[in-house]
């Protein structure tokens, strides 16, 4: 007896250490045991549950054995009969037990001990399993969750290298390689793939990036991940494919897929990280599109040449770096004559071919440093570095020779001129838009005097041409006498045509001149210092009228524009804070406009005041902006809280797709910025829808409501509302 005992007591110890988990353990022990005493069942109860129920044939007697466990009742089994049973525990809880059933004969003393014995090595054993397997899990868990920091600050890190590279303006191809070899990064061993949809009529999907082993392009889930908008999760011949829908200016783009090895199930992790990135590269490439589309925006498509911006950008870099006056910076401003009659009488095309020609020989005719800009129409700018007024006329003398030489056209030799002024930069800091004007000043007169001339800039021109001076008496004047008057109109809420605010909008009426726009005096009263003192008159008439307004809506905002000559006066904030008080306006009801020109070329002295008008509760908006040259980065720096998009944007926006699309980029920057949208200039109701489409949230033009004289105003405010009131 010992004998077999000892033999099979080994097997028993043996069988239930060997065991991987808890079941097998039990199962183990519950067998041998029986085998042992040659009984007919067995089970274990622990936890309140039978396991490893043994010999019963059908389902065990749950309850039956619940109660032996106890120490309660024999072992009845359905089928088998009424057994004797012995309940040896696993441990210091008593109802855990080892259960044995015989059916012919009771247990001696030396079975009980030996299974009393068997039961407490499963009990023991059970334990540390137990603790065994919580450890494992708690090593599992800090392993992983290791690894997910881990991977997050890759994914931050390889995040960070994308947005570097769009922010350093490297050329698309460069970002999107990034965009894949990064993801591949993150994901370790896999294939990245790029699929972006090309801008045809069937949206055709090619890889723009793959990075890893090749694989045959993934076009199939790539689009299904599109048009459901979900990321999928797929097992190939291979391994998992994952795809991840990608955004561009919130369209559906297309789509980053990734292929790994490995089954769907070890995945999930991977699928969460390709969908995170996914998200952040729609950001970067709504951005990077962004960052394209400025870059359209700032070249002439028919010329290739800078625009008009870009050309006042580069003018500024290179007066505010001109540390002397040795070296005097020289603008061109260029005219051509004739030209119209070429354009109207061969076409546009012709035209076109022509303003290109033009160009190049513009281009040949200064040094491979200086800059040659369209400034529009057959306007022309060259920028001289280190060029006095002699040697910058010497070039306008070439210049105008080498146009007067005919130029091939259409299969016909055509002949034009051109007129060229000249300006040079006689002070340090010199602002770029006053050399530009001073430029076209004198083109105006060599113009005037005869085709086919150069004149420099000379400041008798100013008074000459703008009866400067006179303008300077007469505006000084319409403030002293009270001619200048506002008018206010309406900006929109789109979404349900509520009015939100009103812009004031300044109008002189001079009794000698009649009416005169403020894009013609506003220009004249910053040169003379007098757009201070008319800037705080327009202030403390709109805020007054508009806390009156408030009486009766109560949620008015007012929208001032400001001029950078105010922008940077030294008392600026508190000029403004004083007329507001005096109204008994709040700050926060208040919009200052500022155009993006202003911002861009003032940057520093701009920003400090921003910040404190913005610390008094004071909004800031960007007007007409998108004409201006605002980096992405600039903008992010800048305490605004609204773009006013110029309304030459708008003016495309009724036409559809491409011309939209810098619309949609506008909006959808701003939002990405937290920034409030105003659309300027909606002139009809092709626009106005397009715009609400877009999510623009407001919007200002006269299809919606003209400028209007305060009289007519609350009249016309309540209108907008009985309108929208109507409608809801
Ligand atoms: P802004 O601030 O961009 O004002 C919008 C201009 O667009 C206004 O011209 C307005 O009458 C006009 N406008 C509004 N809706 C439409 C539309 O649907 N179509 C078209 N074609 N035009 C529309 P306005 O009053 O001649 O003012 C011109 C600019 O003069 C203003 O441009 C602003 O920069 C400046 N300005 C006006 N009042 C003030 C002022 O009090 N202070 C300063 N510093 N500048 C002012
Ligand atoms: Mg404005
Ligand atoms: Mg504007």
């Amino acid at each position: 007896m010992l004998n077999w005992s000892t033999h099979l007591l080994t097997e028993y110890f043996a069988a239930v250490n060997a065991a991987e988990d808890e079941d097998e353990a039990i199962r183990n022990a519950v067998e041998r045991a029986v085998e042992m005493v040659e009984a007919e069942v067995g089970a274990v109860v622990r936890d309140g549950h039978v396991h490893g129920a043994y010999g019963f044939g059908g389902p065990a007697p749950a309850g039956a054995l619940h109660a032996v466990a106890t120490g309660e009742g024999r072992l009845i089994a359905p089928g088998i009969g009424d057994l004797y049973a012995v309940a040896s525990p696993l441990g210091d809880i008593a109802a855990d037990a080892l259960v044995v059933g015989r059916l012919d004969e009771s247990f001696e003393p030396e079975e009980r001990q030996m299974l009393q014995g068997m039961a407490q090595v499963l009990g023991l054993n059970l334990r540390s399993i137990r603790v065994l397997a919580a450890e494992r899990h708690l090593r599992a868990e800090k392993e992983r969750q290791a690894t997910s920091a881990q991977t997050r600050q890759r994914l931050v890190e390889t995040l960070l290298t994308i947005q570097r590279a769009i922010s350093g303006r490297r050329p698309l191809p460069e970002i999107l390689d990034a965009v894949t070899s990064g993801a591949a990064d993150l994901l370790e061993g896999a294939t990245v793939v790029l699929m972006l949809a090309e801008g045809g009529t069937d949206r055709r999907l090619t890889i723009a990036s793959m990075h890893g082993e090749e694989i045959s392009p993934p076009d199939g889930v790539a689009r299904e991940a599109m048009t459901q908008a979900a990321v999928l999760i797929r097992p190939d011949a291979t391994g998992t494919t994952i795809a991840a829908p990608v955004r561009v200016t919130g369209e559906m783009a297309g789509s980053l897929v990734a292929h790994l090895p490995g089954t769907v199930e070890t995945h999930a992790e991977e699928r969460d990280q390709l969908a995170a990135f996914a998200q952040q590269v729609s950001l970067a490439l709504t951005d990077a599109r962004t960052v394209e589309a400025v870059r359209e925006a700032n070249h002439d498509p028919v010329t290739g040449l800078p625009n008009r911006a870009l050309f006042l950008k580069i003018l500024n870099r290179v007066l505010a770096s001109r540390g002397t006056e040795a070296d005097p910076t020289s603008v061109l401003f260029i005219d051509l004559d004739r030209f119209k009659v070429v354009n109207d009488s061969l076409g546009h095309d012709a035209g076109d071919q022509l303003l290109a020609l033009v160009a190049r020989r513009l281009r040949a005719c200064v040094r491979a440093s200086d800059t040659t800009a369209r400034l529009g129409g057959d306007e022309f700018a060259a920028l001289l570095h280190d060029s006095p007024v002699e040697s910058a006329t010497v070039v306008g003398e070439r210049i105008v020779a080498s146009i007067k030489e005919p130029f091939r056209v259409a299969g016909r030799e055509v002949f034009i001129g051109a007129s060229v002024g000249v300006a040079t930069s006689r002070e340090v800091a010199e602002r770029s838009e006053t050399l530009l004007h001073n430029a076209d000043l004198a083109m105006y007169r060599a113009k005037k005097d005869g085709p086919g001339r150069v004149l420099t800039y000379e400041p008798y021109m100013h008074a000459e041409v703008l009866d400067h001076l006179s303008l300077r008496g007469d505006l000084q004047r319409a403030l002293r006498e009270g001619e200048f008057r506002l008018q206010y109109q309406p900006l929109i809420r789109l979404a349900d045509g509520t009015p939100a605010g009103v812009e004031a909008l300044i109008r002189w009426h001079s009794p000698a001149r009649g009416f005169v726009s403020p894009v013609d005096f506003i220009p004249i009263a910053e040169e003379f210092g007098l757009i201070v003192d008319i800037g705080q008159w327009v202030l403390e008439t709109s805020a007054t009228q508009v806390a009156q307004w408030r009486r009766t809506y109560p949620d008015l905002g007012l929208n001032v524009n400001v001029s950078g000559h105010q922008l940077v006066h030294p008392r600026f904030a508190d000029n403004v804070m004083r007329a507001l008080a005096l109204a008994g306006l709040p700050s926060s009801a208040v919009t200052l406009e500022l155009t993006e020109s202003v911002l861009m070329s003032e940057p520093d002295l701009g920003k400090a005041a921003l910040h404190s008008l913005r610390a008094l509760g004071v909004q800031l908006s960007i007007d007409d902006f998108g004409t201006g040259y605002s980096s992405l980065a600039y903008l992010r720096e800048l305490p605004v809280d609204e773009l006013k998009i110029d309304r030459a944007f708008i003016a495309r926006a009724e036409l559809t797709g491409e011309d939209l699309a810098l619309v949609r980029t506008i909006v959808e920057l701003a939002q990405i910025l937290g920034l409030r949208t105003v659309a300027e200039g909606i002139e009809n109701v092709t626009q106005l829808s397009s715009l609400r489409a877009l999510g623009c949230g407001y919007g200002q033009g006269y299809h919606l409501c003209r400028p209007t004289d305060p009289a007519d105003i609350p009249a016309k405010l309540e209108s907008l509302a009985i309108v929208t009131r109507l409608r809801t």
